[in-house]
């Protein structure tokens, strides 16, 4: 048992966004056990005692969209001003050589990112399946995950669309149809959990409409809703997509999702930037979902979503820091404080406010993944809660607001304690499962080393 002890101020997130202060939270095997004023603690228990009198304590933030490979090749200066297109035929073959040890120490990598800046569950989309990758992919990342301690809710991606078939991938990171649906009914017998705490929860997602065939898509949605699993790929992300699908299929990005029987509930987009008003409509008749990725559309100059209207017309939408080389970071809170910011340079001031932003991490994410336990401080609910520290530099002079204060303020984005499932995984602001310095030490050896293997 964990006791939360006097709690300087908790954002429960609940249905009347309840916000209490001097209260302890009690946390019972995986779930909050109680909130109260001085909970008295059961003798001879085994306790585990946290003095939150400085910390402000708000349920689990949930990451949508990221692919974690992409932490051994971020920042790279030859793309570092280069739009989608471009960025990726540059990456491509760098990222056809990475292997199952690199993959690890990514996932570990973006993985701790994600616990330290209060992130509990993450998903990831890997689509690169190289030839001379032989490896169990997602094995691995569970692996990486479950060592950390973060709940992990990865898609099996995939890319069919070479370039020799008029695709924008190199054909080596490509695979055939039958090669991802044999290996998606794999992974999901194996590792695929839909309990509503499951820490192993498999989403199937083929990679965008310009690097997958329509069979691909079709396939994979049948194959998904035979198992009642989520579907999800990158949509609508720039003005090039949306030029791609008029030329190559005659029709825009959406109107080929909604052909190909990928809108509704079980669907959801990464980005989703260029829709117009009947597209929008679309999303809110259908229940299809966004996960709105502000970090990486500011870095790739690919536009601003219209989240605003979105949350207005009842779109559930959640947040996503997308791929480390385009974002370059793994930092959950300062996606928040983007997603706030972005919305007001389209908006105006009143354009997102702080909680609403926090919500699209917070509710947005348990809604998307499906993770009805999830999302709120409440008895009985999942312990999942991120834990800041308000008595330092960056929040002094902001306590007027506790809650308002981790977006508008701080720079580091950094939680004190972040617990996952009812387990501590970071404790005094460091990862308590694996020695940050390996993760450090082993990324940076397998980043110059890909990059040394590659002729620029
Ligand atoms: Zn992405």
């Amino acid at each position: 048992m964990i006791l939360l002890k006097d709690c300087y101020h908790i954002a429960t997130f609940n249905e009347s966004m309840d916000e209490l202060k001097g209260y302890d939270i009690l946390i019972k095997g995986n779930r909050i056990e109680r909130i109260g004023k001085g909970i008295e603690l059961p003798k001879k228990s085994e306790i585990e005692i946290i003095n939150c009198s400085n910390y402000l304590i708000i349920p689990g933030m949930i990451n949508t969209h990221h692919h974690l490979y992409q932490t051994l090749t971020r920042n790279l200066p030859k793309v570092q001003d280069a739009k989608l297109f471009d960025w990726l035929t540059y990456l491509y073959p760098i990222w056809a050589r990475i292997d199952e040890e690199a993959i690890y120490y990514a996932t570990l990598l973006g993985c701790g990112e994600l616990l330290k800046t209060g992130a509990t569950t993450t998903t990831d989309h890997h689509y690169l399946y190289p030839e001379s990758f032989s490896g169990d992919l997602l094995g691995i990342q569970f692996e990486a995950t479950e060592k950390l301690g973060i709940r992990f809710s990865p898609s099996r991606g995939s890319m069919t669309l070479g370039k020799s078939k008029g695709g924008l991938p190199s054909d080596e990171v490509t695979e055939t149809l039958e090669e991802v649906i044999e290996d998606s009914i794999r992974v999901i017998e194996k590792y695929h959990d839909d309990s509503p705490l499951s820490m192993r929860k498999i989403i199937l997602a083929p990679c965008s409409p310009f690097s997958v065939d329509r069979d691909l898509m079709k396939e994979t949605a049948r194959l998904g809703r035979s198992y009642s699993l989520l579907l999800h790929t990158h949509l609508a992300e720039t003005v090039e997509e949306e030029e791609y699908c008029c030329s190559r299929f005659g029709k825009r990005p959406l109107a080929l999702m909604e052909e190909l029987a990928w809108v509704g509930k079980d669907v959801y987009f990464a980005h989703g930037v260029h829709f117009n008003d009947y597209e929008l409509e679309l999303l809110a008749q259908t229940g299809t979902s966004i996960s709105h990725c502000p970090t990486s559309n500011m870095r790739l100059g690919s536009g601003i979503a219209r989240i605003r209207e979105m949350i207005d017309m009842g779109i559930t939408v959640g947040l996503g820091v997308d791929g480390s080389a385009s974002n370059d970071s793994s930092d959950m809170l300062g996606e928040v404080r983007n997603a706030m910011l972005l919305q007001r340079v389209r908006y105006g001031p009143e354009g997102l406010k702080a909680r609403e932003a926090l919500s699209l991490a917070i509710k947005g994410g348990s809604a998307i993944l499906n993770y009805t336990e999830l999302g709120s401080i409440e008895e009985g609910r999942g312990a999942d809660l991120a834990l800041f520290d308000l008595n330092t530099l960056q929040y002094a002079g902001g306590l007027s607001d506790p809650l308002a204060t981790i977006v508008f303020a701080g720079y580091n984005h950094e939680t004190a304690y972040t617990i996952v499932n009812g387990k501590v995984a970071v404790k005094e602001g460091r990862l308590v499962n694996f020695p940050e310095e390996e993760i450090v030490r082993k990324v940076n050896e397998f980043s110059a080393r890909l990059l040394s293997s590659c002729k620029e």
